[in-house]
């Protein structure tokens, strides 16, 4: 075992850029190569995993990294699955992030008359959010069916796949866009800095010790 700490990001995305100047701003430093998985820091024992967001939470959980910074979004979603399928879903928030602010809404087609949530009754709504968009709809005892897609969700109703979706959104235009009116918000999310639940190595707890501080200077910085 290296007393390096890995740190998990997304790779290219929408949480890449800032991950990445997030760190910089600590001090911490990078080359990237665009073709490799993982970036050594040449200031500090840290190494990056460079990987798709939605694998983030499950190699945190799992051990396999010891941070990662990831969308609540996809933190909770990866959670509440593995709840699910009776697999340990534990790991310790570190720090919300100001940045990747989006939400979760549901959203209908403009055409569709729409007056409250138990409209929803009955609805086909296509979603790469299953987990949370179920639990939604549980708590608010509403029976509909949950389509599954893990892109062009946007495009769902227009296909006649389904009557709703519940996509992410920040500015709205996507949605209106494909002629879909948003309703209901389902999630709020931002980034988040989470870590394994094991104890780590004195080495590593140092190289985090010292990471902290620095995040919240950076935070506190841009407020
Ligand atoms: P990957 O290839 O890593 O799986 P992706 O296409 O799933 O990428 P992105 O679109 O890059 O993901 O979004 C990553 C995260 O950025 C989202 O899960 C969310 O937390 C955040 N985010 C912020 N604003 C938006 C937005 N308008 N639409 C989608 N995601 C957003
Ligand atoms: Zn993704």
């Amino acid at each position: 075992m290296t007393n390096r700490l890995t740190i998990a990001i997304q790779k290219s995305g929408r949480l890449s850029k800032e991950s990445m100047a997030l760190l910089n701003a600590c001090g911490v430093k990078f080359s990237i190569n665009e073709a490799r998985l993982i970036a050594h820091s040449t200031s500090h024992p840290i190494d990056l995993l460079r990987v798709r967001d939605d694998d983030i939470p499950g190699l945190v959980m799992d051990g396999v990294v010891d941070l990662g910074l990831v969308g609540e979004n996809v933190l909770e979603e990866a959670r509440l699955e593995r709840i699910a399928s009776d697999t340990a879903a534990v790991f310790q928030p570190l720090r919300a992030l100001e940045f990747g602010q989006c939400r979760l809404s549901i959203a209908v087609p403009r055409e569709l008359s729409y007056q409250s949530q138990a409209d929803l009754d009955g609805m086909r709504i296509a979603t790469t959010y299953p987990q949370l968009l179920k639990r939604y709809l549980k708590d608010n005892g509403i029976n509909a069916r949950v389509v599954m897609l893990t892109g062009s969700v946007e495009v769902a109703p227009r296909a006649g796949l389904a009557d709703a979706i519940c996509d992410l959104v920040s500015t709205g235009a996507t949605l209106e866009a494909n002629g879909l009116v948003e309703k209901e918000v389902i999630f709020r999310s931002q980034a988040q800095l989470i870590q394994n639940s094991e104890t780590l190595s004195d080495e590593k707890q140092a190289t985090i010790d010292q990471l902290l501080p620095r995040i919240d200077g950076v935070q506190m910085a841009k407020e």
